[in-house]
């Protein structure tokens, strides 16, 4: 890859690191080092969008087209602490680029022919307005920046949860995270296929959550991305 005066300009001005490793990055690097492009833990999902873990953890939940991330959520490594810094520490930047890099890493594989939306899941605006940014937002930023697909900012709405969430058992939070989204603009996904857009699967409560309100809207197709998901135990 050629690189411009202007990039390498830049990368002086303001060194770029790698969004995994935090190494600063060549001028032909892009958002990842080449070492962990190599060595991130990767689903390798997106080369069956249709049937992989992902995509089989919702079956009779939701009737998910497709479904990827990019790669496995493991605490204690790089990228725990990427989806940490995205999520923590004031870097929608890293979503962004992350957003970008996973759909240039799908796109071949077709995983976003025939989407019409990106929906991000929302945060509470008490949560949105303390953090800066809603980081699943930043990463459709990221994957309309490679794929040109406008996103539905306002279609979901989650309501604020009363009580502290970190108090209570799995599966309490599960049935309470079951309904605090709303579908606020079904007029925006009906006949739609919609992509819904998170940071990181866990139990898969919250995309089931909000994969249950897009689908009350007229003739909705439904898939799924993440950056990370927890691997199938
Ligand atoms: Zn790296």
């Amino acid at each position: 890859m050629r690189t411009s005066f202007l990039s390498r300009l830049l990368d002086t001005i303001a060194p770029r690191e790698c969004a995994l490793c935090g190494q600063r990055l060549s001028p032909t690097e892009m958002v990842v080092c080449g070492a962990c492009h190599l060595t991130m833990p990767a689903t390798h999902y997106a080369d069956h969008p249709t049937d992989n873990p992902m995509a089989r953890n919702f079956w009779g939940l939701l009737p998910v087209e497709r479904a990827a991330a990019l790669v496995y959520y493991q605490r204690d490594t790089p990228v725990a602490l990427m989806i940490h810094n995205l999520k923590y520490h004031n870097q929608p930047g890293i979503a962004r680029r992350m957003g970008e890099y996973t759909a240039r890493q799908f796109m071949p594989h077709h995983f976003f022919d025939g989407i019409d939306l990106l929906v991000p899941v929302p945060l509470t605006w008490r949560r949105q307005w303390q953090r800066g940014y809603n980081q699943s937002y930043e990463i459709c930023r990221g994957i309309n920046s490679a794929t040109g697909i406008p996103i539905g900012a306002k279609v979901l709405k989650r309501t604020q949860f009363k009580g502290s969430q970190t108090q209570l058992a799995t599966e309490e939070r599960r049935q309470n995270v079951s309904n605090v989204f709303t579908l606020a603009d079904p007029e925006a996904v009906s006949g739609k296929h919609v992509l819904l857009v998170d940071d990181v699967v866990t139990t898969g409560a919250t995309l089931t959550a909000c994969g249950q309100q897009l689908i009350k809207a007229n003739d909705v197709r439904l898939s799924l991305l993440s950056l990370a998901v927890v691997r199938p135990g």
